[in-house]
């Protein structure tokens, strides 16, 4: 996980995870509904914002869009970085009449956005068989819980039905607003898992989601079946723990802290930066959008604390000089909670 970059990450996994893919995928970029939205509003001006793993297409969808669409229709695609829908290129948002985000379900909704998620096309059933080795027994304790990622959505009730047809009462819900639909979880938001069931099976891509899952349902074993590189196996957040430990330990001794909040449209916690800041003199608020080690080598401080995206702080956290704390990590290395307060970091709501 920690070798990972930015780059390969995306929420909803449309990335390569290292391991050789046993599936292509295509998507279905649903150009007839934005040509027909350019249409409906007359617009002169359309953009479009893809998710890292899918910029290298970005001018093959436009240029197929353009074929498509009234003759004069400016098509604008974002450079801005993009691992989420809390990540919308407000820029292009306010010059553009139609803007297009595409990879991700909404967080909020506006007309002036269409959201374009991507689906997944791979089979989940071959991967939910081999996890019925790691799930109970249906007659011994029939009840699990079931989550994945927006991009198998779409195969969401034929994963329920086919947990049902095996015995299993599968238990499910829509997590808070931050989530558009039933059982889906964000990198940063499982509440979709406060569920009645003491195993949860989270089919999806990657591994990140499912230890934030375990981290956050310590009491729930976590299985994952990994439909895109063809695994199944059970969360394990032990490497995960030590390595946020350690990072706490290294910033026990900092004098100094930087205090990031991020710009991002929906990644922004202000009170939670602010909270920081006002009670520690030798903590400083950075505001910026991306937070990368580049940007924040510059200022010298002895550690820093993320209030934006998690996954940046966990993820990427060892490629940072300096250690970069989560906010409840933050409150362990100042003293003001204990070392076993140590919990994963999660957004609710949206903006
Ligand atoms: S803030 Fe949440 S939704 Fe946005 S990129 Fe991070 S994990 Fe994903």
């Amino acid at each position: 996980m920690s070798q990972e970059s930015r780059s390969d990450y995306s929420e909803g996994d449309l990335r390569k995870t290292g391991m050789a893919l046993k599936h292509e995928r295509t998507w279905d970029y649903e150009l007839d509904r934005i040509v027909e939205a350019v249409e409906e509003r007359g617009a002169e001006k359309v953009g479009l914002q893809f998710p890292e793993g899918l910029k290298r297409r970005a001018p093959h969808v436009a240029d197929d869009l353009r074929e498509l669409l009234p003759e004069g229709t400016r098509v604008l695609i974002s450079g801005q970085p993009c691992y989420g829908a809390c990540d919308l290129d407000t820029y292009m948002m306010r010059r553009t009449d139609v803007f297009v985000h595409f990879g991700h379900s909404p967080m909020k909704e506006s007309d002036k956005i269409i959201y374009v998620p991507l689906f997944s096309n791979v089979e989940v059933e071959p991967i939910m068989q081999e996890s019925l080795a790691e799930l109970s027994d249906p007659e011994e304790d029939p009840h699990v819980g079931l989550v994945t990622t927006a991009q198998h959505m779409n195969k969401f009730e034929e994963m329920k039905a086919w947990l049902g047809d095996r015995g299993y009462e599968v238990h499910t819900r829509r997590g808070d607003d931050r989530l558009t639909h039933e059982g889906q979880v964000l990198g940063c938001n499982y509440a979709s898992a406060d569920i009645d069931a003491d195993q949860v099976l989270y089919v999806g891509g990657g591994k990140f989601h499912p230890l934030g899952l375990a981290m956050e349902h310590p009491e729930k074993t976590v299985v994952i079946a990994d439909p895109v590189n063809n695994v199944v196996t059970v969360a394990d957040t032990e490497k995960f723990l030590k390595q946020r430990y350690g990072a706490v330990h290294r910033a026990m001794d900092a004098e100094t802290w930087g205090v990031v909040f991020c710009t991002k449209i929906g990644q922004g916690r202000w009170e939670v930066a602010n909270d920081i800041v006002e009670n520690n003199e030798n903590a400083y608020l950075l505001t910026m959008d991306e937070v990368t080690p580049d940007r924040l080598t510059q200022f010298g401080f002895d550690a820093y604390v993320n209030t934006g995206c998690p996954r940046i702080t966990t993820d990427d956290g060892p490629q940072f000089k300096q250690p970069m704390l989560t906010p409840g990590e933050y409150q362990i290395a100042v003293g003001e909670e204990p070392l076993d307060s140590l919990s994963f970091d999660t957004f609710h709501g949206t903006w």
